[in-house]
């Protein structure tokens, strides 16, 4: 066999030379050495081996230096290497070096912390790689597209992207968006048959190309090419976007860092001509003093703080199985104040069980649960069973063969391959006693209508054991109501009550045939079908789903179910979940009536939406986001990817997601939980809620460090911290306790407050409050232990040793009070700390130490040893500060001047 998939092999790598498209599909399959069944896994393994993974280069990584040098491309940074220059230059040499230690520092922290970002991002990306659905040794199996290899047996359906080069051997109304191979924007029509040998590569209609996207149908290929060897492959080698590392408040602080410089450098200015014009200082000496104000002033670290905080906002989202494909959504998730959510398989369990059975004069209930075969159907309106049985068996038999759902029995217990509905349709022809494999050989189906949310039914064409044909169909039961035009009055009492119980309820029918058409369409139900009866399925709620939708509701999150169920059927669940005090609900036909100004009112005030179809999720994604709402809104199908796309933050099913949806995503759900999105809400709102305790922290605390010498100068009294010592503080500072507050856990009361106004602005009114507040008071304590000591005869070097020492204790306890922003501080658990603070503490006071009494120290920085009572004194005037902070706190929440206070 070798030899013919070589030559297979060698053909792909000869353009001329490849015909795959203009073959009979035998020959394709003979070929490559395949067959319908598709390789077994012995074979599949080989070929791998042969032809190496299906994946195309990765995008070629930046080189780790260029990488290093790009964390110094920031105008903060540039500041502060004219500073250390200019320091050099004056003979300051150790001042040059601190800064220059800063620097370093910072890069070495913004690089390090990138890189991991960036591995995480890439390691979270990998949890939604592509997967693709293949025949192997008869079953089928889902695989990781990389693992697919030539020979292959692949099916794909509407929404898949198309993991390598196919050649069609069945097809049902397929069409691809071949726009990125062909630039061709009108989707391409595909059949299974063979084209013109020298067809160019958009009428290539027998073939699905690597890349492309599949708009529409169902189809099932061969495995010409992979890799590089696709067509995609070879003209572009197409590579994997790299995602920029940007959201809108990183570019908001890079901003603000830019115009903050300007401001600075212009102060400083002024303030070096004060100096040496007014207060007669030499100019050099000035100069330095200056340099160390604007260094100690800048927020360098900051831009490197909030990108670790996002990271570890990714991370924290995907340990809650909500995996983050574009970095701005964590931000956007903290203001999510609308989620839409579909109901089967997010809010409930989508564990399907045929529950009641209705078909002409009988009714029927099946026990059991999940999708073991063990339980029995038996009448209950007190007939006989068996010709409650007999008269149950073709709508049983329908259900059986307009499915394409398979059980699977392991250890675990039963489980569907497929749609689990349709699963559950093989659980009863079992329970039932059916002859499941002999029905589906004996009934050779011969084309299929695929299940579209859009008309809401699926259709098989069969050939029966006595060669007759007939359509089997199933659907929502008012499509099949219209197409039987069996008495509906009769059927819907039926129906409502089911769904009144919180069923899903499917109708079914079959259509016999004199001849059979050459394909299946619409136009052949319209009429001469016969309604075989109804089916109620149970799909129980999730119990976290429960949950979360109390936690939305104290969170101010309103949660709307949007399905295309039956309206009752969703109300009933959606009483079961507790989704809204009294849950009002509105059909997608009611939609269509609407403006968009009576949809806006009307999308606020229901909370259920039912019979909706994709087009009705985008009116409601806009008339919600035209009320100011952040809206985030899930899908899973390929024509959800307008809404999704629409929704601030479109949310995809990891596991029954289609690759366009997910590709037209923000957020992927591993588990297509409910319960995840509120999760990755309560990590956002913790996310923006660190970025705000950062910025806090590190604003006042450079204010604090700088007023007192801007101060000093201004009024004309010896600097009560030297140059030298400024930087020093600013260095030990900036690089330990400025990076602990990325790593906060979630404040308790996060998810008992509003969704933050997505329009308030980074610098709130408080915050700048904070600033002038803290400044002021770190200051005052400053200058009053400085002249204190001063007073007291110590000398002005112990004084600025106690004045350093003193700014470096009210930033820990000042740190600690930033904590915990909406809540006191001073609790077991605010003492207590994360690890990242302790271990920040732990270094800044064995710095703060040598600082103070190690010899090499003292001479670098003319620092002299203190007392034990001034250690005291300084760290009561900590505690005290402290205390003042948190009183503050606590009396701007009574006033209530701050809106961001308020809960
Ligand atoms: P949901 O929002 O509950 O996922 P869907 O859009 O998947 O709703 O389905 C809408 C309706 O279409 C269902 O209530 C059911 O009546 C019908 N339906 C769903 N899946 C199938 C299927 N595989 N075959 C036939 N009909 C289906
Ligand atoms: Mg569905």
């Amino acid at each position: 066999m070798p030899e013919v998939v070589k030559g297979a092999r060698s053909s792909q790598q000869v353009d001329s030379r490849e015909f795959w498209h203009a073959m009979a599909q035998d020959d394709v399959l003979e070929r490559l050495q395949s067959k319908a069944t598709g390789l077994n896994e012995a074979e599949a393994a080989d070929r791998k081996a042969r032809f190496g993974p299906n994946s195309l280069p990765q995008a070629k990584q930046v080189h780790p230096f260029w990488r290093f040098l790009a964390q110094f491309r920031s105008p903060l940074i540039y500041f502060l290497l004219v500073g250390a220059l200019a320091a050099g230059l004056l003979g300051h040499i150790v001042d040059a070096a601190v800064i220059m230690a800063v620097v370093l520092v910072n890069a070495v922290v913004g690089f390090a912390q990138e890189g991991k970002a960036e591995q995480a991002l890439g390691a979270i990306r990998d949890l939604i790689a592509p997967q693709a659905q293949v025949m192997r040794g008869g079953q089928r199996l889902r695989v990781d597209a990389a693992n697919i290899v030539p020979g292959d047996i692949v099916i794909v359906e509407a929404g898949d992207r198309v993991s390598a080069d196919l050649r069609l051997l069945r097809s049902h109304s397929v069409t691809a968006d071949e726009a990125l191979l062909t630039g061709e924007s009108v989707n391409a029509s595909k059949q299974a048959v063979p084209v013109a040998r020298d067809a160019a590569l958009g009428d290539r209609s027998s073939m699905l190309f690597s890349g492309t996207l599949v708009a529409t149908g169902q189809a099932t290929g061969v495995v010409t090419a992979t890799g590089s060897q696709t067509q995609i492959g070879r003209i572009s080698g197409m590579l994997e976007e790299v995602q920029p590392l940007s959201t809108p408040l990183l570019r908001q602080i890079n901003q603000f860092g830019r115009s903050f410089t300007r401001v600075v450098l212009i102060g400083a200015v002024a303030l070096f001509a004060f100096a040496v014009l007014v207060r007669d200082y030499l100019w050099d000496e000035a100069l330095i003093a200056v340099i160390a104000v604007s260094v100690g002033i800048v927020p360098e670290g900051l831009p490197a703080v909030i990108t670790i905080t996002l990271a570890i906002g990714v991370q924290r989202m995907a340990k809650r199985n909500a995996v983050i494909r574009k970095l701005p959504a964590v931000e956007t998730l903290g203001a999510t104040s609308v989620i839409c959510t579909d109901k089967t398989g997010t809010l409930t369990r989508n564990e399907m069980t045929v529950r009641n059975l209705a078909v002409e004069g009988y009714q029927l209930q099946v026990s059991g649960a999940g999708y073991a075969p063990d339980g029995t159907l038996t009448a209950t309106d007190g007939h006989d069973e068996a010709p409650a049985l007999a008269a149950a068996a073709p709508i049983i038999r329908c259900g059986l063969l307009c499915n394409d759902a398979d059980l699977r029995e392991s250890e675990n217990g039963w489980s569907v391959v497929g749609d689990p509905m349709e699963g559950a349709l093989v659980t009863l022809a079992l329970k039932a006693g059916a002859g499941v494999d002999r029905l589906r050989t004996e009934w050779q189906r011969l084309d299929t209508i695929p299940f579209d949310a859009e008309y809401r039914y699926m259709a098989t064409m069969h050939r029966g054991p006595g060669g007759e044909h007939v359509i089997f169909v199933k659907g929502a039961p008012e499509v099949l109501l219209d197409m039987s035009g069996a008495d509906p009055a009769a059927w819907q009492e039926r129906i409502v009550n089911a769904a009144g119980r919180g069923e899903r309820v499917l109708g079914f029918g079959m259509k016999r045939l004199d001849h059979a058409p050459p394909r299946l369409t619409h136009a052949d139900l319209e009429q001469g079908v016969e309604l075989l009866g109804i089916m109620g399925f149970i799909d129980p709620p999730r119990e976290e789903a429960v949950a979360a939708i109390a936690q939305c509701r104290s969170a101010g999150i309103a949660v709307k179910m949007i399905t295309g169920d039956h309206v009752a059927t969703a109300l009933a669940i959606a009483r079961q979940l507790d989704l809204a005090e009294e849950p009002e609900a509105v059909t997608g036909a009611e939609l269509d009536g609407l403006s968009d100004g009576e949809l806006a009112a009307l999308a606020q005030r229901a909370s259920v939406f039912a019979r909706t179809s994709p087009e009705h999720k985008l009116r409601i994604v806009r008339a919600l986001q035209s009320l100011g709402a952040i809206v985030a809104m899930t899908g899973d199908g390929v024509n959800d990817a307008p809404s999704l796309k629409q929704a601030d933050v479109g949310t995809a099913m990891g596991c029954k997601g289609t690759e366009a949806a997910k590709e037209a995503s923000e957020m992927v759900l591993l588990d297509d939980n409910f319960s995840s999105i509120v999760a990755a809400v309560h990590e956002g709102r913790t996310v923006y809620d660190n970025i705000r305790k950062v910025i806090t922290w590190t604003i006042p605390t450079n204010g604090g460090e700088t007023l007192l010498v801007v101060l000093a100068i201004l009024l004309g009294f010896a600097l009560p911290m030297t140059a030298t010592q400024i930087l020093w503080a600013n260095l030990l500072l900036a690089a330990t306790l400025g990076l602990v507050l990325a790593f906060e856990p979630p404040e308790q009361g996060v998810m008992q407050r509003p969704p933050r106004d997505p329009a308030t602005p980074l610098l709130t009114p408080f915050l700048l409050w904070r600033v002038v507040l803290v400044s002021v008071l770190f200051t005052a304590v400053a200058l009053g232990v400085f002249f204190a000591a001063l007073e007291a005869g110590r000398g002005l070097e112990v004084a600025r040793t106690m004045v350093v020492n003193t700014i470096v204790v009210a930033e820990i306890f000042y740190l600690f009070n930033v904590r915990y922003l909406h809540m006191r501080s001073l609790t077991l658990r605010g003492a207590l700390g994360t690890p990242a603070v302790l271990g920040a503490i732990a270094v800044v006071i064995v710095a703060q130490l040598l600082f103070t009494y190690a010899p090499f120290m003292q001479e670098l920085f003319d620092s002299r040893p203190l007392t034990l009572a001034d250690g005291a004194l300084i760290i009561g005037l900590g505690i005290c500060l402290m205390l003042l902070l948190e009183g503050e706190k606590l009396l701007m929440r009574r006033l209530g001047w701050f809106a961001e206070l308020r809960s």
